[in-house]
């Protein structure tokens, strides 16, 4: 039986008051991609320096794409993956240039969350993921990023399937999220998947120390006296969906291509 509304508004209330309430950062739609290009298999701090680095190197983007790559990789380096990132960095400025002969993506601001959406994905390389962090985290318009702790923890869930894509994940969770939970649920599965609802591969899940377990298809099946101990292969062995398959996390941007 899908999710009800409700639901997915208590354990976006339950998480709220266990890890925070966020607001979006209003900024430059572009500046927010690239930031988001630059995000990726690294933290906050280093993003943020790449970012600055990139910014005080290319005051403008027109110099940012007109610059050889490896000066635009060397501006980034702090952020890893740095040849990688810069070339995508440099194909989005180009695709953007052509298709609109500047680099300005403000009339974002006034536009639909669907408009925006279908303007996007024309780029190369931006995904559901990325785009869905541009409007929610940047513009404010109601989106949910799919990350691999989002993927997993709504798997365990029960709100998408256990074989479902990154793709197919992101138009259910954009149905069954409501508008005003977006940004918080997002942010808030991430810290919750870094901390109880941990991979398999990183110590499993807690279920035990869970305030949403009560709401988990997954939480529900483990037996109270399963609780108090640490994740066991055993629960390994009852859900063998709860990796996400490097195919996935490459789909979700969380793994570079080669
Ligand atoms: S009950 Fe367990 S599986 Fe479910 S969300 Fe909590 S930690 Fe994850």
């Amino acid at each position: 039986m899908p999710v009800s509304k409700l639901a997915v508004r208590r354990v976006n209330a339950i998480l709220i008051e266990q890890y925070g309430h966020r607001q979006p950062h209003a900024r430059d739609p572009l500046d927010g991609l690239i930031l988001i290009i630059l995000s990726q298999a690294t933290n906050d701090v280093n993003c943020d320096r790449a970012f600055s680095s990139l910014k005080t190197a290319f005051p403008t983007w027109d110099l940012c794409l007109a610059a050889p790559l490896q000066n635009v990789a060397d501006a980034i380096r702090s952020g890893g993956l740095a040849n990688q990132k810069a070339a995508r960095i440099q194909r989005l400025l180009r695709e953007i240039n052509e298709e609109r002969g500047d680099f300005d993506l403000s009339w974002m601001h006034a536009a639909s969350a669907d408009e925006c959406e279908t303007y996007l994905s024309k780029f190369h390389g931006v995904g559901p993921k990325t785009i869905a962090c541009v409007l929610v985290f940047f513009l404010g318009k109601p989106a949910f990023p799919v990350d691999t702790h989002v993927f997993r923890v709504c798997k365990r869930l029960g709100w998408i399937r256990a074989k479902s894509s990154p793709d197919e994940a992101h138009r259910v969770l954009k149905e069954i999220v409501p508008d005003e939970c977006k940004l918080d649920l997002h942010v808030n599965f991430i810290a919750h998947g870094r901390v109880i609802c941990r991979a398999q591969g990183n110590g499993g899940p807690r279920c035990g120390q869970c305030p949403i377990r009560r709401f988990c298809e997954f939480g529900k099946s483990v037996k109270v006296s399963e609780l108090k101990v640490a994740p066991s292969s055993g629960e390994r062995a009852r859900d063998p969906d709860f990796f996400v398959t490097i195919k996935q996390k490459k789909e979700l941007g969380e793994v570079a291509d080669s």
